[in-house]
């Protein structure tokens, strides 16, 4: 349940969060993944992307920020999110939207493959050929530099825990730790 993430990923922050970004490398890497996520969203918006996808959201014109997409994240991305200062909301401004979904879009900094990759038919039209290889582009570079950030923070608490827990791939331990 989604709540039962939320909870995990503050009482992580809470306990972690300051002695993992100072932690040899890791500080390092969030700054690349928050420099990667900007980038996304000027480009977004350079191409309307937000715009459209806030008044969809809003008007619930069929959507992808539909409740239960909330339900996808677990507690080490939404840890992610608190460490580079964003609240994780925990009531639902949009009925039938994605918990996270408000009037000015999404509210979360870090966010799911899903999120940042899925285009809609509709979006996909208005975006341009030239434009579209951009997007693909710095939207691949986040999800790599979140998938770097991620596994080596599951990495860290592992070590630092002395998880007797094999180092698997992120997918796969989603909701380990
Ligand atoms: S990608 Fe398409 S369906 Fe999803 S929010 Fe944006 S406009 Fe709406
Ligand atoms: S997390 Fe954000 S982008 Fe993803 S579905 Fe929810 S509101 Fe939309």
């Amino acid at each position: 349940m989604i709540e039962e993430e939320i909870n995990r990923a503050k009482s992580l922050y809470e306990r972690h969060g300051q002695a993992l970004t100072n932690q040899d490398g890791l500080g390092d890497l969030f700054m690349k993944y928050r420099n990667a996520i900007t980038k996304t969203q000027e480009v977004m918006e350079q191409m309307s992307v937000v715009e459209g996808c806030t008044a969809c959201a809003c008007e619930g014109r069929g959507s992808c920020c539909f409740q239960g997409v909330e339900e996808w994240y677990d507690h080490v991305l939404l840890f992610m999110n608190l460490v580079l200062g964003r609240q994780i909301p925990e009531s639902r401004e949009v009925p039938g939207g994605c918990l996270f979904v408000g009037s000015r879009g999404c509210k979360l900094f870090a966010r799911h493959s899903f999120c940042v990759n899925y285009l809609c038919p509709t979006l996909k039209d208005l975006i341009k050929a030239p434009h579209m290889g951009t997007l693909l582009s710095v939207s691949g570079d986040e999800l790599f530099h979140g998938w770097e950030l991620e596994k080596s923070i599951r990495k860290w608490f592992q070590t630092s825990q002395r998880s007797p827990r094999p180092t698997e791939s992120p997918l796969e331990t989603r909701g380990n730790y």
